[in-house]
């Protein structure tokens, strides 16, 4: 019953049924990049396994694998931020994967027994160069100070890369510090919080706020920009590495991990192992500009290049997922919509 139940599931999604010598991988997916096509087309070249795909948005494909049950088709979900996939695990979804390959590639701080990181971004702080001096603005903590009062911009703070950074002020600072500094940050907007990273960014090079944080690929992207209005947009901006002198800049990943319903459980380890290999760690990471997380691997991505090298926080990413549920309930009780 349940096989039909799952073939009918995989017809609504329109996916071809595998005969059955075929092996295949239902893979969840909210990354759609360009160099994702040669990600996926060598795995199928490598193993024979034929990767059956569907994108849609970070918070669609969880409602969708929570919709579908225990007769869901996926066996990967590959998303962004520790918040979402410690919602995921949180939900019971993933199966604990045990791999020696995945243990000795991926960093112990960026991985749970249940999901692995496959590269990694920061969340920098952005400075109209004219209006806020960078060096007023060199740690997170800057941004709670009164000088910057109607200079700072964000995005909401039940968004998940704001819910993992303040994931990461509360292990840096405990609950009631970092409570105390979501408050400052508050009285300091320019606006209510709305739009995304890239918002944040226009708003700034606009003179519209001061000061913002973003992740790093946002920027990155603007910085290989070759529109001349991007180029302006980021001549406008400095971009600084925050808390260099303490505990580091706040980092975050895109992961996954295979499903407990997972009904090709063998291609989803071999996928998985798969992604932290050199070539499938390059063109992940270079996809949307962000870095690797096997650290023996290098990219060569000149907008990475010119942002310069930084201290990152070393806090594992499993704290971060920890700690969600805490730093959503400081923004609600800060104001920070
Ligand atoms: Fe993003």
């Amino acid at each position: 019953m349940n096989a039909i139940i799952r073939l009918l599931a995989l017809l609504a999604l329109g996916v071809a049924p595998a005969s059955a010598q075929e092996k295949v991988l239902n893979l969840y997916s909210a990354r759609h990049y360009q160099t994702d096509e040669a990600l996926y087309s060598n795995f199928t070249r490598q193993t024979g396994i034929r990767i059956n795909r569907i994108e849609a948005k970070e918070d669609e494909l969880l409602e969708r694998i929570r919709n579908e049950g225990a007769n869901s088709p996926a066996d990967i979900f590959l998303t962004v931020d520790a918040a979402r996939l410690a919602k995921a695990d949180e939900l019971g979804l993933f199966a604990p994967v045990k791999s020696k390959i995945l243990e000795e590639r991926i960093p112990a701080s960026l991985r749970s027994p249940d999901w692995f990181a496959f590269s990694i971004r920061a969340r920098v702080i952005i400075a109209k160069k004219d209006m806020v001096k960078p060096d007023e603005v060199q740690n997170y903590e800057d941004l709670a100070h009164p000088r910057l009062r109607g200079k700072v911009c964000s995005r909401s703070g039940s968004h998940p890369y704001n819910i993992s950074l303040m994931a990461a002020l509360i292990a840096h600072m405990g609950e009631a510090k970092a409570e105390e500094w979501a408050r400052g940050v508050v009285a300091n907007f320019a606006r209510t919080p709305k739009g995304g990273d890239t918002d944040q960014i226009k708003s700034v090079a606009a003179g519209e706020c001061g000061v913002a944080v973003s992740n790093s690929y946002y920027l990155a992207r603007l910085l290989r920009s070759t529109k001349p209005e991007d180029q302006r947009l980021m001549e406008r901006i400095a971009i600084i590495w925050p808390n260099q002198k303490s505990f580091g800049a706040h980092i975050n990943i895109s992961g996954g991990g295979m499903l407990k319903t997972a009904p090709n459980k063998d291609s989803a380890i071999r996928f998985l192992e798969y992604l932290a290999g050199d070539d499938a760690q390059r063109y992940f990471a270079d996809g949307n500009n962000e870095w690797p997380a096997v650290a023996s691997v290098v990219v060569k991505n000149p907008a990475l290049d010119a942002m310069g090298k930084f201290k990152a926080d070393n806090l594992p990413v499993a704290t971060l997922a920890k700690n969600a549920a805490a730093a959503q309930r400081i923004y609600d009780r800060a104001g920070w919509k």
